[in-house]
């Protein structure tokens, strides 16, 4: 993969990378499809623990502490939120200065971690790598798909990526990346 970060990235992601590490490049953290995150934490700077825990997992200034007992996928996505709080932070000490959080300010800051985390799990060029390929590997013409047809490339390219199916699908949904057709072809 020859990609610049910013070829792959959304802008959010890209300014976290280089802010804390300007000369990395997509070959160092990503195989294939795969965004190898614990990998990337580390190579911005943060130690990643696997502990128990009564949830999935949390920030302690440069550690990443992850749920030992969770679903390897659910635990890609629990490091990638956490990261996304740490993006926050960053950004945040300088447009909050220091004002507490309290509910709504906390849910906002949760819905931006999870954000975060798919645009890092699931950039849009890899997603779309992904089906294509899912598509190609099961014979598929990618210009008339069948709603199975796209479950079956969902689960492909979940699969490729490393997240869950639900978390992929839920990507997808998101960028409408079968909404133009899905009117005329699919249901
Ligand atoms: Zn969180």
């Amino acid at each position: 993969m020859s990609d610049d970060i910013s070829d792959i990235f959304d802008a959010g992601v890209v300014k976290f990378i280089n802010s804390k590490a300007p000369n990395i490049v997509p070959n160092d953290f990503i195989k294939e499809y795969e965004v190898d995150v614990e990998k990337l934490a580390k190579l911005l700077g943060y130690q990643v623990q696997f502990e128990d825990l009564p949830y999935s997992g949390e920030l302690h200034e440069d550690t990443i502490i992850v749920n030992k007992k969770n679903v390897p996928t659910r635990q890609r996505f629990t490091i990638a939120h956490e990261l996304g709080h740490a993006a926050e932070h960053q950004s945040e000490a300088k447009r909050r200065g220091g004002i507490g959080r309290y509910g709504l300010q906390e849910r906002f800051d949760e819905i931006t971690a999870n954000k975060f985390a798919s645009e890092l799990l699931m950039p849009v060029k890899l997603v779309i790598r992904s089906l294509l390929k899912s598509a190609d590997d099961n014979g598929y013409n990618s210009q008339r798909l069948t709603s199975g047809e796209v479950a079956q490339m969902e689960t492909g390219a979940s699969s490729m990526l490393n997240v869950s199916t639900e978390a992929l699908k839920y990507r997808v949904e998101n960028l409408g990346i079968f909404r133009k057709q899905s009117d005329e072809r699919i249901h």
